[in-house]
């Protein structure tokens, strides 16, 4: 058959496997070895689930062996083999996961060698074989073909015969060089070191020939034995306390792809109402299509110890979709269906205690170790927040005391028990701000008084914030308030009293100016500024913030805040206003609209005629003729 070339991208990836600098070549066998897993899990699983199909799961092994004349490494499973057509596109392109590695790895760019730490797959064997042969067998076919590759001329694949059905992969060593020596993989010892170290856990025995020395009638006689290498015990049904970090480390890198260790480590097992084991990894890092709708949550579900699901979304709510790992559950049946899910009562259960067991973890982090948790929360606070708001707060309970805010006190984040710890004696309310960013925010006039006054107040910067805000309403009691919204309470009992007399002497010159200003619902005066001319506040739910954001969705331009244009009462432009509506009404407009318009831009809102401002502003600078 004639030869075929790569697809590009994993011709790339080639390229890096074989000209590979990275000195941890071993994790060739650690991906072949659970390619071939992979494949026993299949073929086990049909066995299970499908009546005609008779297979003892004693029967199934992978084995590995090594021959030092022709330098070869050769690891054989039994599992569901290949057709032609699955070594032409398993093989010819690479693999989905390890497209992805491929694509967040070009995103950084940073270091190569990241590749070498976890691989990708079949193709980290070229890391240290010149050829390779896969020579395999589907179950349920006669034919068998071999797919011959030395990676950089592409690969071709041809007839071939084989007995039993699965893939034996054969592996030509690369020549040594001055530098590398690849001979160390034809030791016994080392592969054997590898296997345990790598894939102890893989539950199908691994086996090895093995030179033992037996008394046969009194005469001591070499004879070559199988022996099985690894433990076979998975990793999450191990006691926590014998598992290493490296061991969970490479277990997370393996199964989940991705090449920066976990933040964060979960195993539990739980007996009760159900009984589970399950392993769980929060990254440190966001997936790069974590935001997007690609991105699939879910953990593998296995019922005692056979893979039944790759990612059952049902176990995970979707506030914690960065979650990875497994659950393992005898309670769980074998032939669950994705349609059944939803209404498996166990499923049900089991996600019910894993929410519980997440959360916890989270805010044992959160209090034990606040650097982390700071890690934790630029990588998924976005999700906890979208998390609240979008199930109009129904998850508030869950969630509310994961969230951190930036302080204007702390100048860090915060957490809202913090915040109503710090609450000053008789304050009832929880003040936010918001705008595009803690500078931006920390100058608002508005919050300036707030800060004079020694009142915290939490800046919102992300897009969800307020919205997250609106829809918490309340912490343990406190109400959320805008520090630009009307009902603020700052005052004492007597300036409230000044200022509510001032305003309503002035009502009448008001009634002129809001002529000036139709899309303003109020004008007013206020001593909350010290040494701004005007701010602008809301009256109602809908804050400046949110009608900023509304304006960029579909459909939101008709969502408005109602404005209003507050006037420092202190500032000599207030004793100017008063004059004019005295001498000129007309003047008396257009200055109206110069302070809005000002106030406008302090908010960083857009102005709706620049022209006829910049022409307002120009007649008012040019002195009385
Ligand atoms: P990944 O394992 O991440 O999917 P690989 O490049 O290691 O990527 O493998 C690509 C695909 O080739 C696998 O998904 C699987 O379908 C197939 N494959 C690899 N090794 C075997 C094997 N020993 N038996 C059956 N199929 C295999």
């Amino acid at each position: 058959m004639k030869k075929k070339q790569f697809k590009t991208e994993s011709k790339k990836i080639l390229d890096l496997m074989i000209n590979s600098v990275y000195t941890n070549k071993d994790i060739f066998l650690r991906e072949l070895i659970s390619n071939a897993s992979d494949a026993i899990d299949k073929l086990y699983y049909k066995s299970l689930t499908d009546r005609k199909v008779k297979l003892d799961k004693d029967d199934f092994r992978i084995r590995v062996d090594l021959d030092k004349d022709k330098r070869t490494i050769t690891i054989t499973d039994n599992g569901i083999g290949m057709s032609e057509e699955e070594l032409d596109e398993n093989l010819g392109i690479i693999a989905k996961s390890g497209s992805s590695l491929f694509k967040e790895m070009n995103e950084k760019n940073k270091d190569i060698n990241i590749i070498g730490q976890f691989g990708v797959g079949f193709y980290s064997a070229f890391m240290v074989a010149k050829e390779i042969k896969v020579l395999s067998k589907a179950f349920g076919s006669d034919e068998a073909y071999e797919w011959i590759s030395d990676g950089a001329d592409g690969y071709s694949i041809n007839n071939a015969s084989k007995d039993e059905v699965g893939t034996t992969i054969t592996l030509y060593l690369k020549d040594n060089t001055e530098t590398d020596n690849y001979d160390e993989f034809l030791e016994p010892r080392r592969i054997e070191g590898i296997i345990k170290k790598y894939s102890d856990y893989v539950k199908y025995p691994i086996i090895m020939e093995k030179e033992v020395e037996k008394d046969e009638d009194d005469k001591k006689e070499k004879v070559i034995e199988d022996e099985t290498i690894n433990s076979m015990i998975p990793i999450w049904k191990r006691n926590e306390s014998e598992v290493t970090e490296e061991e969970y480390n490479s277990f997370y890198a393996d199964k989940f792809y991705d090449f920066e260790k976990p933040l964060k480590t979960i195993h539990s097992s739980v007996e009760g109402q159900v009984s589970y084991s399950s392993l769980m990894f929060i990254p440190s890092h966001a997936p790069y299509d974590y935001y997007t709708k690609e991105y699939e949550k879910g953990l593998q579900l296995y019922s005692n110890g056979v893979l039944i699901m790759d990612k059952c979304a049902d176990l995970l709510p979707d506030y914690f979709s960065f979650v990875k790992g497994l659950v393992d559950s005898e309670d769980v049946s074998l032939n669950l269906s994705r349609e059944m899910l939803q209404q498996d009562r166990q499923v049900k259960l089991i996600a019910k205690s894993i929410e519980k067991k997440i959360k916890s973890t989270l805010e044992e982090l959160l209090s034990d170790n606040r650097e982390e948790y700071e890690k934790f929360f630029d990588a998924f606070g976005m999700q906890l927040k979208y998390g609240i708001y979008s199930s109009y707060g129904m998850n508030n309970d869950v969630l509310k005391d994961l969230l951190l805010f930036y302080s204007s006190k702390e100048k860090k984040r915060i957490t809202l028990k913090e915040y109503v710890a710090n609450m000053k004696d008789k304050q009832e309310k929880i003040y936010y701000a918001s705008g595009e960013s803690i500078d931006k925010i920390d100058l608002l006039p508005n919050v300036e008084r707030f800060k004079d006054k020694d009142y915290e107040v939490l800046y919102l910067c992300d897009y969800v914030d307020e919205f997250t805000i609106q829809a918490l309403m309340e912490y343990e009691g406190k109400k959320f308030v805008n520090v630009n919204s009307e009902n603020t309470d700052l005052d004492e009992p007597e300036e409230k009293e000044k200022l509510e007399k001032h305003n309503k002497e002035a009502e009448k010159m008001f009634e002129v100016m809001k002529k000036a200003l139709p899309e303003v619902k109020n004008i007013k005066f206020t001593n909350k500024l010290k040494n701004h001319p005007v701010c602008l506040s809301t009256e109602g739910n809908i804050s400046l913030e949110m009608e900023k954001l509304m304006m960029q969705m579909a459909n939101g331009d008709n969502v408005k805040a109602e404005i209003v244009l507050e006037i420092n009462e202190d500032h000599p432009i207030a004793h100017e206003l008063e004059t004019l509506y005295k001498k000129d009404k007309d003047k008396l407009a257009q200055y109206t609209k110069i302070l809005y318009n000002q106030a406008r831009l302090i908010e960083g809102l857009p102005i709706e005629n620049p022209t006829e401002l910049t022409n307002l502003i120009c007649d008012n600078l040019i002195k009385e003729k």
